[in-house]
């Protein structure tokens, strides 16, 4: 049996039902969550997701000041389903609510439609041991990728390329400058220093990215905030992911191309350790 919460209440997933007039479903008017629980440190980050997540809800502005409180819901949905101890994941997501279809929000007082999941996650550990490849793709999505928007298709259609070219990930480019992959964060590192892309409106200000840039600090790595070219990536000495499901993953390819010597590198690694060593 396993348990979500949909609303204020706990229930049988089976039993679960939003309307069919939910504008999540039908405009994807909505903001998420994804949040990694760990059999050594239970949730891992959980109020800066919790902290994202109302942003993204005030930026949309949906009317739903309660994101803080859904660390218990997060909470009580790993012990539910027997999770605690496991490598797990807990999903987030607040819609507008249901209301009659038209574009413009519905009337003041609709509930937000508030719905949390808890399941088994394995992260992918050949991917972590020896490297991933990347394709390059334009960067077709909106200028608000700073939030976390339920609406995803140019990440879909860009992962399923990836996945369909036997490729790890998809890395978006806008104006030449790797932004971000479809659900990663993207580093580069030249002569020992760690490049990512600055905050803003073209990435999405990622929860391990900034784990990653902490213990940079910590190792005295140098970091530049700065965005590189699609031609330079694949000049790079080391490149790697970020993100709450791929956590650290080494790049190896880039479009076809050998990253460095073709495994991952030290920095990656002495990173991937230290991250390691949070989760425990
Ligand atoms: N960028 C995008 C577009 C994402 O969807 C995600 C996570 O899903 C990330 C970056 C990585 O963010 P985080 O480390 O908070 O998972």
């Amino acid at each position: 049996m396993t348990t979500v919460y949909l609303n204020g209440q706990y229930m049988e997933k089976k039993d679960a039902a939003v309307s069919p007039d939910d504008r999540g479903f039908l405009f994807g008017d909505g903001a998420y969550e994804v949040i990694r629980s760990y059999p050594g440190c239970g949730l891992f980050q959980a109020r800066p997701h919790l902290k994202r997540l109302q942003r993204s809800i005030d930026e949309l502005k949906i009317d739903y000041p309660s994101a803080a409180a859904l660390l218990e819901v997060a909470e009580n949905l790993i012990r539910d389903n027997g999770l605690t101890g496991e490598d797990a994941v807990v999903y987030l997501q607040v819609t507008r609510g249901a209301a009659k279809r038209k574009h413009a929000f519905p009337e003041k007082g609709t509930p937000a439609t508030v719905y949390a999941s808890a399941s088994p996650f394995k992260g992918n550990a050949s991917d972590q041991d020896r490297g991933t490849g990347v394709n390059l793709v334009p960067d077709i999505r909106w200028s608000r990728c700073d939030i976390k928007s339920l609406n995803l298709i140019p990440n879909v259609m860009s992962n399923q390329h990836a996945k369909d070219t036997g490729c790890g990930e998809s890395l978006f480019v806008r104006d030449g400058m790797v932004t971000e992959g479809t659900h990663t964060n993207v580093c580069a590192v030249f002569d020992g220093r760690v490049h990512t892309h600055p905050e803003g409106n073209h990435i999405l200000a990622g929860i391990t990215r900034e784990v990653v840039l902490g213990i940079c600090k910590t190792l005295s790595i140098p970091v530049e905030l700065l965005a590189v070219s699609s031609d330079g990536l694949k000049t790079a000495d080391e490149v790697f992911l970020t993100g709450t499901t791929a956590e650290i993953t080494p790049v190896v390819t880039v479009d076809g191309m050998t990253v460095g010597d073709g495994t991952p590198g030290p920095v990656t690694r002495k990173l991937q350790a230290a991250y390691m060593e949070m989760l425990l």
